[in-house]
């Protein structure tokens, strides 16, 4: 199983948001969207950072809440790590444990097309081990 199995399952597309979104414009949007993290980007689509609700939860604890009203980019991670279709689920458990993390932007052919959270990996993994199991019933039971 790879990413392209889980964006055929889940879909693609992402919503971005931009640099100068203000960190309230985000906590907002992750609130109403119930999710964890956005990718920020620049008009073209070129990928400046990505800001996820760990984020915020350290400016606010470590600059204070007026920080609400500054810009996203002083809040991002700017160097973003990203996945291709063809990484496996296997991959991207490695990276996100090692690297501590729990979303992937995927990219093709130079274009954002989609992100995977951590959520979306169980969830595949399960499934995994789900058909493996039936397969495992179906081959003991025409023994
Ligand atoms: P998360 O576990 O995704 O909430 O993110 C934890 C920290 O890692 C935050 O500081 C994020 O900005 C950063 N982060 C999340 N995803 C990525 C990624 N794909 N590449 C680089 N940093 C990331």
């Amino acid at each position: 199983m790879n990413v392209a199995a889980i964006l055929k399952d889940k879909g693609e597309g992402v919503f971005t948001m931009r640099p100068d979104n203000t960190l309230l414009e985000v906590a907002t949007e992750l609130a109403s969207r119930k999710i964890g993290s956005v990718v920020v980007t620049e008009v073209g689509g070129f990928i400046a950072g990505i800001i996820s609700e760990r984020d915020v939860v350290r400016v606010l604890a470590e600059r204070g809440p007026e920080q609400l009203s500054a810009p996203v980019e002083q809040a991002m991670t700017k160097s973003v790590v990203t996945c291709t279709l063809s990484d496996t689920i296997d991959e991207l458990m490695a990276e996100m444990t090692a690297r501590r993390f729990r979303h992937l932007p995927v990219v093709d052919d130079g274009q954002l097309i989609g992100i995977v959270s951590i959520g979306d990996v169980v969830k595949q993994r399960i499934a995994e081990a789900e058909m493996e199991a039936e397969a495992m019933r179906a081959y003991i039971a025409t023994g």
